[in-house]
């Protein structure tokens, strides 16, 4: 490729409204282009990251035994209305009409519509099992859009889904998966870690996520550094939501029937995605005096029920609520539930929590549920009156690292972590509501058992570039750049030495498969060079009049200090 034939477009300064590093160093780059909130243009440069992700997911895919299709980005809402979703899934799920007034939606993921395919085309055993899969874009109206295409509205996901014809083939699928994934982020080059996750709003009893460890990353993970034990404490987005929605919440706590109240009650006053992040609520909140001194505080305890089939919540203790909202105190908790451990056992903890010091640990082997701890943490904090932003990192820092991990088998730490992969197995959630069944050996029907599996292809190029870049821009891994090669001729209009010899590199290295770019422009050296470090480009050739008289071409790793000298006859066998 020549640089003159492509499109490139650097800019000196990011927008600013960008937050994290990814963002700002993919608009430099001329990578995205901003159309609206959460949604951009994937320009040339950034399209070829976009597909050496896709390219590298959909080979491990195949190879795990997926069979690729394309479902549509628009369905229509009847689908989402067999599962219940259609109602269910709040303001993140886009719903469309289309001229005769009917709904549709655009697909945030495609679990009603492969089920309704596995349904009609799955009929017997001998047909199991089954793994689609396809890279499709999806649409989330997100509450808060932000870091590029990272949160983007309008992005790009591999989603797969499998039909197996009982639960230990669905756990050996969702075995495959998991390696599939493990190949998948150690092909891509980055530091991932694959943790327990919340089964949230897609349902289902078994769940990891593959976390790209960056310290902007809107996860925080617990982890023990000496076993394999990981899990994620989805915390960023509950608590800038709770945050957001105290007042709502505020109204809730005046709902005037206390121990009853519905999920669609909660979603909708808290604005939550149902379940997702949040599945207990331990808040209190204060009847102030006139002096707004607290005369009293009230703990009480919502239980959102574990899965998406949750329909009901049980609200704790409410009374003599007048003002103020907020986490309860730890003190408090301890107080009010305390006494009794096996009162958090409802809400998916397989074993009681117990409260010690001034942090919860909760004694449990099979971990499922990030959330739950969530509550805990945020203790003290006051968002009621004034809604501080509150500081993450810094909180879950001082309340968890060093505490006993949960398997024994150490100390738990925390990093912050980039969700790029979920994977969940789902058992008979949607084949039960949606009747996709099978004939078994004994010609009985049977529902299919199901797994899920998605990986943010867009997010994983900022997750990239969050965790690889220095202050001249991208360092991208190898598997992932745009281009792995940058041949950068001084005087290539000047000398018809240079021409030639950048000329055979570029068409050398081409021939052999390698992504090289020639840059042809005529730029200055200096501008030249810049532009290809903010790019990102691993390796660079620079050829110039006085290197080849000695027979020589400079080469740079992205990473290296300084240039080397190298013979312009062995370059291109170096670089393949
Ligand atoms: P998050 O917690 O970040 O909102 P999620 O849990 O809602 O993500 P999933 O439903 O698990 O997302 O979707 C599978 C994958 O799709 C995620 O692991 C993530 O990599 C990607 N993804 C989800 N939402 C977005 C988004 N708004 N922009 C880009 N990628 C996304
Ligand atoms: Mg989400
Ligand atoms: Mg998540
Ligand atoms: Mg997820």
């Amino acid at each position: 490729m020549k640089a003159s034939q492509f499109f490139i477009s650097t800019l000196k300064e990011a927008p600013s409204d960008a937050e994290v590093v990814s963002h700002k160093l993919m608009m430099r780059a001329g990578f995205i282009k901003r159309l609206g909130a959460g949604i951009y243009n994937y320009m040339p440069m950034g399209l070829r990251v976009i597909r050496k992700v896709e390219a590298i997911v959909r080979e491990e895919m195949n190879r795990a035994g997926g069979v690729e299709l394309l479902m549509p980005v628009v369905q229509p809402a009847e689908l989402w209305q067999e599962t219940g979703r259609f109602d269910k899934m709040g303001p993140e799920l886009m719903r469309v009409k289309d001229r005769h007034d009917r709904d549709f939606i655009i697909q945030p993921t495609s679990e009603e519509v492969v089920t309704d395919i596995a349904r009609q085309e799955l009929r017997s055993y001998k047909q199991l099992p089954k793994n689609f899969y396809h890279i499709q874009t999806k649409f989330r109206d997100e509450r808060r859009p932000r870091f590029g295409i990272m949160r983007g509205r309008e992005f790009t996901m591999k989603d797969a889904y499998s039909f197996d014809r009982d639960a230990a083939g669905a756990a050996k699928t969702y075995e495959a998966m998991f390696a599939a994934y493990k190949r998948i982020f150690d092909r891509f080059g980055l530091e991932y870690r694959a943790v327990a996750a919340d089964t949230g709003a897609i349902g289902g009893d078994l769940s990891h996520e593959f976390q790209v460890i960056a310290e902007t990353g809107e996860d925080a993970i617990v982890y023990c550094p000496t076993s394999d034990y990981a899990a994620n404490i989805e915390l960023a987005e509950a608590v800038s939501l709770l945050a957001e929605r105290a007042p709502a919440a505020q109204a809730l706590v005046n709902t005037p029937t206390p121990g009853k109240a519905t999920c669609a009650d909660v979603a909708q006053l808290l604005g939550l995605p149902l379940s997702r992040t949040i599945k207990s609520l331990v808040l209190a909140t204060d009847e102030l005096d006139e002096a707004g001194d607290i005369v009293k505080s009230t703990v009480w305890l919502l239980l959102l029920r574990g899965d998406h089939s949750m329909n009901e919540i049980k609200v704790g203790k409410i009374e003599g609520l007048k003002a103020g909202f907020r986490f309860a105190t730890l003190a408090e908790i301890e107080d009010h539930f305390g006494s009794k451990p096996g009162y958090l056992g409802p809400i998916g903890l397989k074993k009681p929590v117990k409260v010690v010091a001034d942090r919860t640990v909760v004694n449990m082997s099979d971990w499922v549920c990030g959330a739950n701890l969530e509550d805990f943490h945020y203790t003290g904090v006051n968002w009621g009156r004034d809604l501080p932003e509150p500081d993450l990192v810094a909180d879950i820092r001082n309340v968890v690292e060093g505490d006993p991990s949960p398997d024994g088998q150490g100390v738990l730490a925390i990093q912050r972590g980039i969700e790029v992969g979920h994977i969940f197995y789902l058992g008979t959630k949607y084949s039960k509501v949606m009747n996709a069944t099978f004939l078994d050996e004994n010609g009985k029907p049977a529902f299919m058992e199901m797994g899920c599996y998605g990986i943010g292809v867009t997010r994983i190029v900022g997750a990239a570039i969050e965790q690889n870049h220095d202050a001249r821009g991208i360092v991208w891994p190898d598997a992932l750049a745009p281009f792995t090669v940058v041949i950068c001729p001084i005087g290539y209009d000047r000398s018809a030495d240079v021409k030639a010899a950048a000329d055979a590199l570029h068409d050398e290295l081409q021939a052999a498969g390698i992504d090289v770019m020639l840059d042809d422009r005529g730029e200055r050296p200096g501008a030249m060079f810049a532009d290809w470090e903010l790019i990102g480009v691993p390796h660079r050739v620079v050829i110039s009049d006085r290197g080849l008289k000695e027979g020589k071409v400079e080469y740079q790793g992205r990473r290296d200090e300084a240039a080397t000298s190298m013979a312009a006859c062995g370059i291109a066998a170096e670089l393949k």
